[in-house]
């Protein structure tokens, strides 16, 4: 029987997982990618001595117990993987000494909020106690909504309620109004910056349950060496990749995807088309908004996306072990990111948890700069590009003098300064507004996704963290799950999800 051909926009987790069980079930699979290496964001580039990491610090899933693990051991053998847990997630610090550690151990957390700020106990204890009810909680599903019946939804509620009290308390409250409830105010502050504050506290309790149980941790090596390896499977299941293939059309015949458009012109047909690039390009550039629909309307207007980043990595000629590997900080004077942003606070990366990244004595340091503000970036990467780099530069000399203030130490010993802003995430991933994971998770949203197809539009399927509400590669690794989960029904074909560890003994013996 000949294979169908599905073509794949986008070598992302997104696209790399649905091409990878499609591969696995039998189909012709395609990537198109647009830059010359797959993994999107998942990624990391190399500067001088150093590995400049962007994406994981931490993978749910990595630990047996989690209901990820399973999935990510389709895609690549996760017993393969060095996975390190941090004693400490962050170490949040005012201005007067004082600190709060967020210890990956519930225990130690509350025993540490409890010394620090007593007077939030029942706060705290509230807190420590939603984080241990749902150390357990399986959030990872076998079956897409879209094919589950009455009677497994039914099941699913059933699976829910014991953990319904602390999901509606949580679920409700972005941790921005929850850190308001504490009334120490550095046990604030951390609640408050623990993730992106607008997004539900539940959202932080479950991430804390996973690190506290190792289920979430760190893969040594980082985030290209783990895209590697899914990539590497893929492609020894049978799957293509087409790199430096800019996708600028999805070819519609008769309300059917029958193919894509390349930017040099090429045609491609298939029998699918699934999208796993950008989300606002797909809808309305690619469909040239033909197919709509109210909520996606709504969506694109109305809902927040993450921000984008300017991200500054420095390169450090000096061992940086003993701090901790996430600290935040305030700044004796703020700084100016653009002409929309100013920080006061500074969240320091320190990468010595992975000695891949940088030689032996040297350090690689991280900083994230959120910013919404991508049309500067853009125009001034266009219109000005001469101060567009002295602007880069004067953003990484001010880190570099707040870390010497900091620590100590560190200016005379920087080696390596790579600076990447909203224009970089869209030059080379093509992120809507730069953003740099698509929608984000509010309580207005909550875990509900967006649909994996259009209802006016056959042939085709989206998939990735514009599909998958709250990003992160574990749900984007699901979402690509789920849209092979469907076209198999829809060809009523089995989807056959291997083991990839039974895979590569198969190929081993394999004559
Ligand atoms: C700084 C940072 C830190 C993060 N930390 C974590 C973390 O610790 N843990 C975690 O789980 N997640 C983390 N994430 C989020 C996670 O990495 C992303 O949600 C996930 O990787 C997104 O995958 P995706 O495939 O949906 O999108 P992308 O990675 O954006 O992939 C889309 C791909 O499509 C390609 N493309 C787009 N348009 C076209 C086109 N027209 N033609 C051809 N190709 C196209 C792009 O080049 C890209 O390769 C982080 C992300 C960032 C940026």
């Amino acid at each position: 029987m000949e294979k169908k051909k599905v073509l794949v926009i986008g070598a992302g987790m997104g696209g790399l997982s649905a091409g990878s069980y499609l591969a696995m079930s039998g189909y012709d699979v395609e990537l198109f990618e647009m830059s010359r290496v797959a993994g999107g964001v998942c990624t990391a580039w190399h500067r001088g001595d150093f590995t400049v990491d962007l994406c994981i610090h931490w993978l749910v899933g990595t630990g047996s117990a989690s209901s990820f693990f399973d999935k990510w051991n389709e895609l690549t053998p996760m017993d393969d993987i060095e996975v390190g847990y941090l004693e400490e997630y962050i170490r949040m610090e005012d201005l007067h000494g004082n600190f709060i550690r967020v210890f990956s151990d519930v225990n130690r957390l509350e025993e540490e909020f409890l010394q620090k700020a007593p007077e939030d106990r029942q706060k705290i204890l509230e807190m420590t106690g939603a984080i241990r009810k749902l150390a357990h909680f399986p959030v990872a599903q076998s079956n897409p909504r879209e094919l589950t019946n009455l009677w497994e939804r039914a099941r699913e509620l059933i699976r829910m309620f014991p953990y319904m009290g602390v999901f509606q308390r949580f679920v409700s409250i972005s941790l921005a109004d929850y850190a308001s409830e504490f009334t120490n105010p550095l046990l604030q502050k951390t609640i408050f910056h623990l993730f992106e504050p607008d997004v539900p506290a539940i959202f932080a309790i479950l991430t804390l349950a996973w690190m506290s149980e190792h289920q979430a941790g760190y893969p040594k090596g980082g985030s290209l060496p783990f895209a590697q390896r899914i990539l590497d499977q893929y492609v020894s299941r049978g799957g293509k990749v087409r790199y430096e293939s800019k996708v600028t059309r999805i070819l519609v015949e008769a309300d059917r995807a029958v193919g894509i458009q390349l930017q040099d012109g090429t045609v491609v047909r298939g029998d699918w088309v699934v999208s796993a690039g950008d989300g606002h390009n797909t809808l309305f550039e690619l469909l040239e908004g033909k197919y709509l629909t109210k909520e996606l309307e709504t969506f694109y207007e109305k809902r927040h996306t993450f921000p984008s980043l300017v991200f500054v990595a420095l390169g450090v000629a000096k061992d940086l072990k003993d701090l901790p590997a996430l600290v935040q900080f305030p700044l004796g004077r703020s700084l100016i990111i653009d002409p929309e942003t100013i920080v006061d606070e500074l969240k320091v990366r320190i990468h010595h948890f992975d000695p891949t990244l940088a030689p032996p004595g040297k350090t690689l340091i991280t900083i994230n700069l959120p910013t919404y503000n991508f049309p500067y970036w853009e125009s001034l990467q266009t219109s000005e590009p001469v101060r567009y780099q002295s602007e880069k530069m004067r953003i990484a000399k001010a880190l570099i003098e707040a870390l010497e203030v900091r620590f100590g130490g560190i200016a005379d010993k920087v080696e390596m300064i790579d600076v990447a802003t909203p224009s970089t995430f869209t030059h080379f991933t093509n992120s809507w507004k730069g953003s740099f994971e698509g929608w984000l998770m509010t309580p207005e949203t909550g875990f509900r996704n967006l649909p994996h197809s259009l209802p006016r539009l056959k042939g085709f399927f989206m998939c990735g963290q514009w599909v998958a509400v709250g990003g992160g590669l574990p749900r984007v690794m699901l979402s690509g799950r789920e849209v092979a989960q469907l076209i198999c029904h829809a060809d009523r074909r089995p989807f056959i999800p291997h083991v990839a560890v039974q895979d590569q003994e198969q190929m081993a013996e394999t004559p």
